[in-house]
């Protein structure tokens, strides 16, 4: 099923995101995390490309296991920043033969010590976006960035390219995190001033050790609200505590999304069916099924 089409519905729509192993040897524990996460039944599963410490190869195989084996609508990331355009175009060819409908398209972060762009890759998502387009009836995402993207000048130059990736054939967005909602608000507004009317899926991860924290927030320079420091603060040295904390901070901050009016919230669960299942319990009467 395509996601554009889970985003028109009414009711509260909760997805899960995984990313792929390192190696093949783990490739059976992700496909496990997936069988578990799939049990919660969410709308959709995600699966990153080379994200998070994994690496692209399994991505396909995973996306495989969620739509074909679990039965739930999926999300494929692809990015293409160390890919030529043949090495690109052999996925979305993959992903094709898997019936995969969905794909995230995203350019990747540069590599530090990359010759970037090469005459034959793409040198932003929007280029992919409408590659993918003219290359089956693909439903196709886009990542946001409410408080700017890390190499944008300012959060109004971001918005000019973000108009463009729209206007190039995209139908959703997802958010990158963030720990203030408001932020995600503020940028809502910004988006309806820009004429960004396509879906805009809200980003939430759940922080559940203090390791994990600090690498967030040297990746992506998000903002942390004192209540969220506070939270890691006291917790860090108590991982138990600071789980139980990590999962309350993302719960209350779903129910803060969802009785603002947005109906779907995309989970970074980070291949923890425990967390991702403690976190839909919390939400039991609010997230139902289809
Ligand atoms: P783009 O949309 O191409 O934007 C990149 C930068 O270029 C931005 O600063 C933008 O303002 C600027 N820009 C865009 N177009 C132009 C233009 N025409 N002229 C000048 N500047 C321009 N990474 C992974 O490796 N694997 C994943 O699976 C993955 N999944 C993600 C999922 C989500 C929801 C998000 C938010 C991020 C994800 N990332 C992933 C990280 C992402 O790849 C990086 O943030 C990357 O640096 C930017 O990718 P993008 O697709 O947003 O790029």
């Amino acid at each position: 099923m395509k996601i554009s089409e889970i985003l028109k519905e009414d009711a509260v729509g909760l997805s899960c995101e995984l990313f792929p192993p390192k190696s093949g040897s783990q490739l059976d524990h992700v496909k496990e995390a997936v069988r578990e996460m799939a049990a919660l039944r969410p709308s959709y599963m995600s699966i990153t490309y080379g994200a998070s410490g994994g690496t692209s190869a399994y991505t396909v195989d995973i996306a495989d296991e969620m739509r074909n084996v679990c039965h739930i609508p999926t999300l494929a990331h692809l990015t293409c920043v160390s890919s030529t355009r043949e090495q690109v175009d052999a996925v979305i060819e993959r992903l094709k033969e898997a019936n995969i409908e969905n794909i995230l398209a995203l350019r990747g972060d540069i590599p530090a010590d990359a010759d970037f762009p090469l005459p034959n890759q793409y040198r932003y998502a929007c280029e992919l976006i409408e590659d993918i387009k003219s290359r089956g009836d693909f439903c196709i995402g886009g990542a946001c960035y409410p408080e700017g993207h890390p190499e944008a000048g300012s959060i109004s130059e971001d918005l000019e390219h973000l108009k463009e990736k729209v206007d190039a054939d995209c139908d959703f967005l997802t958010t990158q995190m963030f720990f203030d909602n408001n932020i995600y608000y503020n940028f809502m507004y910004r988006l309806l001033k820009k004429n960004i009317t396509v879906p805009v899926v809200a980003g939430i991860m759940p922080v559940t050790n203090a390791a994990q924290m600090k690498r967030i927030v040297s990746l992506s320079g998000n903002l942390l609200p004192p209540r969220f420091k506070a939270i890691v603060e006291r917790f860090a040295e108590d991982p138990a505590a600071m789980r139980q904390a990590g999962i309350a901070y993302a719960t209350e901050q779903i129910i803060d999304l969802i009785a603002n009016g947005v109906s779907h919230v995309h989970i970074y669960t980070m291949n923890k069916p425990d967390v991702a299942g403690e976190i839909f319990r919390n939400l039991s009467e609010i997230y139902k099924p289809a």
